[in-house]
């Protein structure tokens, strides 16, 4: 099922980075989806996990993952930790992952499932839209939730040269933004609309 997944709605939708497929060839998508939808883990689009949240739709995962253009050993900031998906693919990739998530139920099962599947990762519960300034700079971020506008504190926590993505937009309609740092400005490119759990947080950001 996994390979099929990959075939149809990965390469055959025109990703074609071969690190980014054989890191979804090699995660197990299941473990990260509960036990009464597993049945479901390889369908074409996103899970429930509990606490109103979701496990993204794989082609999205892979999307936000090859537009980062990510070489082994960076040091990625990810916000929005959920079911521990994305960060696992990051981690099969041979990043070094920083990921913040607000639910602190789903920070403990997320770290659990990483952890029994090798991967060492380093979550912490709090506010995400703050960033995670005591490992900063980072190479790369990824926004796995959807908000107003590009959060400040996670911008500034970027390297220079450095890539993010994230959904921007409403509750109803987001857009997959991927900012570039260049001289220290954003430059932002629109990879097209998605939809997303909302970034709650501070910052006046709207629930
Ligand atoms: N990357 C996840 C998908 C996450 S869904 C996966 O692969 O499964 C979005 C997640 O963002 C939810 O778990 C939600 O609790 C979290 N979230 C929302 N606002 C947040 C914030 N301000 N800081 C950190 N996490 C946040």
């Amino acid at each position: 099922m996994r390979k099929r997944m990959v075939e149809t709605q990965i390469a055959g939708r025109g990703i074609t980075d071969r690190n980014v497929i054989d890191a979804f060839l090699n995660v197990p998508r299941e473990k990260f989806v509960p036990e009464k939808l597993r049945e479901y883990a390889y369908e074409d689009g996103p899970l429930s996990i509990g606490e109103g949240q979701t496990i993204s739709q794989p082609f999205i995962v892979a999307l936000m993952t090859a537009s980062l253009c990510l070489e082994k050993a960076m040091k990625i900031l990810e916000i929005g930790t959920g079911s521990g998906y994305q960060a696992a693919i990051l981690a099969e990739m041979g990043c070094d992952l920083y990921s913040v998530e607000r639910v602190e139920a789903l920070a403990e099962r997320a770290g659990d499932i990483l952890k029994s599947l090798g991967y060492e990762i380093r979550i912490k519960v709090g506010d995400g839209t703050l960033g995670w300034e005591e490992f900063s700079p980072y190479d790369r971020a990824i926004v796995t939730a959807g908000g107003p506008a590009i959060p400040n504190h996670i911008f500034a926590q970027l390297k220079e040269a450095g890539k993010m993505i994230m959904p921007v937009g409403d509750t109803v309609y987001q857009d997959l933004i991927l900012v570039t740092k260049k001289c220290g400005r954003m430059v932002k490119e629109n990879l097209g609309g998605c939809q997303f759990v909302l970034l709650k947080g501070a910052e006046g950001w709207k629930e």
